[in-house]
């Protein structure tokens, strides 16, 4: 995900667009939510998503290549004090977009998101003593063609940012001082801004791939036992093959409902006695 920073230049109703710690911490605001269900904390963070056919989408399935949030709150949100760890700011990159002074004006993110990342990690153990840390080494953008899709991504920002609704409220990129060598808005602006503001999104899998035995790199069959363990089943995020083309939490769900079925199927007396799944 690359987090690209808007300025709000307008507000509405005389009130910023985008939420501050005021507003947050605000006891009137947690009142109004509790009793009516509105105001600022009935906001839900990512105010609107869209999956994106970015201008290098060549996939065969026609499937969008980014996911795109918006996001109404500048890492400033708090004056630096907790927000910008979230995103993973250095203290570099955070005053490079925010300033010296944790200028917290109205603002927030345009997020594209790299569906299907061609760029793989690895997990390397370091020693047989299991309490011992592996490494884990993400490897984020190492694929040239992560950097395309995503700066294309970005690219497909500026078609937001002309929208009327955007012109409207006077939402502007604020270049980063990083790229200044390159002209805002080219290329090499947007491949630059890949290097610095990119932030992961939680998402990793396939650790324990499911694939055929002749696959050196599989781990599971198709019905999540081990090759070659007796008795082992991987019912996680870990045993998709790829990345699926969004968030991992609804189709991990999925997995481990699959992986109750093929246990239940293979024990199917202990499940009798059991199982209040059974029962039902
Ligand atoms: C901050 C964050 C935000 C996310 N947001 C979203 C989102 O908005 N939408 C979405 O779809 N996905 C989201 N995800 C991804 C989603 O949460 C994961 O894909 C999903 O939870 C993976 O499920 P899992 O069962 O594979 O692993 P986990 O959910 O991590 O479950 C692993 C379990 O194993 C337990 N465990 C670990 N070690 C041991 C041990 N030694 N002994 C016993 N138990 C152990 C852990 O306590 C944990 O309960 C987010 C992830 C994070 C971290």
């Amino acid at each position: 995900m690359a987090l690209y920073p808007i300025k709000i230049n307008e507000t509405l109703n005389g009130k910023r667009l985008g939420v501050d710690s005021f507003t947050m911490m605000n006891p009137l605001n947690y009142i109004q939510f509790m009793i009516t269900g509105r105001g600022p904390l009935s906001d839900n963070f990512l105010r609107a998503g869209a999956f994106v056919h970015s201008e290098v989408n060549q996939d065969p399935w026609k499937r969008a290549d980014i996911q795109m949030h918006t996001y109404p709150y500048p890492a400033s949100l708090d004056f630096g004090v907790r927000f910008r760890y979230l995103f993973g700011f250095s203290d570099e990159g955070y005053r490079a977009m925010y300033g010296e002074n944790n200028d917290n004006a109205d603002g927030g993110f345009l997020l594209p998101t790299l569906l299907r990342p061609k760029s793989k990690g690895t997990i390397t153990l370091q020693s047989s003593d299991p309490m011992v840390h592996p490494i884990i080494d993400p490897k984020y953008m190492e694929d040239p063609a992560d950097i395309r899709t995503m700066a294309a991504g970005l690219k497909y920002t500026e078609k937001m940012l002309a929208s009327k609704a955007f012109k409207k409220r006077g939402i502007q990129h604020e270049p980063i001082p990083q790229c200044k060598e390159h002209k805002t808005y080219s290329q090499k602006y947007y491949e630059c801004f890949c290097r610095y503001y990119i932030f992961t999104v939680w998402h990793p899998v396939g650790t324990c791939k499911m694939a055929p035995k002749s696959d050196k790199l599989a781990v599971v069959d198709p019905e999540l036992r081990v090759h070659g363990v007796k008795n082992l089943r991987v019912i996680d995020a870990s045993i998709m093959p790829t990345m699926v083309s969004g968030n991992t939490n609804a189709p991990t769900i999925m997995i481990g409902e699959r992986g109750v079925d093929f246990i239940l199927k293979d024990h199917p007396v202990q499940a009798k006695k059991s199982s209040s799944h059974q029962e039902l």
